[in-house]
């Protein structure tokens, strides 16, 4: 959206400036989102006198009217009219009406190159057909939809020629990815980008634990294909499992993982998990927590479970205490900072492809963060080259992601 104002003249308003729009992109996975985004749009209202705020995104999709009662908010755009939203903006600027441009829809935003050209993300779905009982998801976004298979290519290619380093496949449901007349699916598109890949590499963002088996895992052998995986796994209790209508077992997912350890050394291993769905005991969280360290995960996303609005699971209510899901919450986190720390000193005395960010970092294809020693002459080095580098050092910090020391292999 900014790059097409940008292209207009616009520029971004800084925290001292009084913004004349706003656009808040808005989520709505948890109860807690609803509220950040309450509370973002009523302190931008509050400290932009005067500026059109508009919200659009998931929320924005689904409590459109909750939105749109909160004074001061000018236009409220659900996810379906969001390509729409910078033109308007722009016919509003301009004091004309708003006309669509052709061929607009929900995968309009791609062909834009990120600053600095290091990664880009690149939508390939939207949309999910699965009906988990605890998720809003396909309320907001929708069943699913692929964007068109020579588009993908076309894009991959520009990044590419572009110099864009990391090209990062995203959707709501990546393996579901098909064209309506069924010939081709997820893995003939994967297959296809990796033909024309030479210079970028591909990660994908997130993948559902069934689209795990060797087609994807053999593809991804594959020099330019990034050995990181984000499987969800949500629980490991093949109860809650079931009442959260997952479409897997805990030993299907064990399978899965261990084929893919199995094929892809030092994979990067990261996961979701809900902690407190109103039928998780203390047992079953247990369960939950054994399946995590048994299969050596380097990262865990832990979210507290929340109702929301719609989904078959608002029945079961809530009955879990917050200060419960709170201690389940951090027992999974401080997990998580060892199992990281864990994953990262197995990566010590290792080689790996790094990527320069803007910031100076470095980011390998397995998702290993670092820099160089102070000594370094990063200045060398252009933000988006790829260098080699070894891993010397890991500091851990507490609660979050430690960071490497590295050295400059070539
Ligand atoms: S797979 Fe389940 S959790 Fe993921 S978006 Fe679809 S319904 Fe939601």
């Amino acid at each position: 959206m900014y790059t097409i104002l940008k292209d207009k003249g616009f520029t971004l308003a800084t925290a001292d400036e009084n913004a004349e729009y706003i656009v808040v992109n808005t989520c709505t996975v948890t109860n807690k989102a609803d509220v950040k985004n309450r509370n973002i749009i009523r302190n931008a209202i509050r400290t932009n006198p005067g500026a059109k705020v508009y919200v659009t995104g998931c929320y924005a999709e689904t409590d459109k009217e909750v939105l749109q009662n909160i004074p001061g908010v000018f236009g409220v755009f659900g996810n379906t009219e969001k390509s729409s939203l910078p033109y308007q903006i722009l016919a509003d600027w301009e004091g004309k009406s708003y006309s669509q441009p052709p061929n607009l829809d929900r995968f309009s935003y791609s062909d834009v190159l990120p600053e600095g050209h290091t990664r880009a993300y690149l939508k390939i779905q939207d949309g999910c057909n699965r009906k988990c009982s605890y998720c809003k998801i396909p309320a907001a976004r929708g069943l699913g939809v692929s964007r068109n298979y020579g588009d993908i290519i076309d894009q991959v290619k520009y990044l590419q020629d572009n110099g864009v380093g990391e090209i990062q496949l995203t959707g709501v449901n990546l393996g579901w990815y098909r064209l309506e007349n069924g010939d081709k699916g997820f893995l003939n598109l994967v297959e296809d980008i990796l033909k024309v890949l030479e210079y970028s590499r591909i990660r994908l963002s997130s993948i559902e634990p069934p689209d795990v088996g060797s087609g994807l895992l053999d593809l991804m052998q594959h020099p330019r294909f990034c050995k990181f995986l984000h499987v969800p796994i949500q629980s490991g209790s093949r109860k809650i499992l079931k009442d959260m209508r997952r479409t897997y077992h805990p030993d299907a997912f064990r399978t899965r993982i261990e084929l893919a350890k199995s094929k892809l050394p030092n994979l990067f291993l990261g996961t979701d998990v809900i902690v407190g769905f109103p039928s998780e005991t203390e047992v079953e969280f247990q369960e939950t927590k054994q399946l995590l360290i048994e299969l050596g995960f380097a990262k865990l996303h832990v979210f507290p479970y929340s109702v929301r609005k719609g989904t078959s699971a608002e029945s079961l209510g809530d009955p879990i205490p917050g200060d419960e899901k709170k201690r389940r919450v951090l027992d999974l986190m401080a997990l998580s900072s060892e199992l990281h720390t864990k994953y990262a000193k197995s990566a010590i005395g290792k080689t790996f492809e790094a990527i320069l960010e803007n910031d100076g970092r470095l980011v390998t294809d397995h998702y290993l963060k670092g820099r160089l020693p102070e000594t370094f002459p990063i200045d060398t080095l252009q933000k988006g080259q790829f260098v080699d580098v070894r891993c010397e050092e890991y500091f851990p910090a507490k609660d979050k992601e430690g960071e490497f020391l590295f050295t400059f292999a070539r």
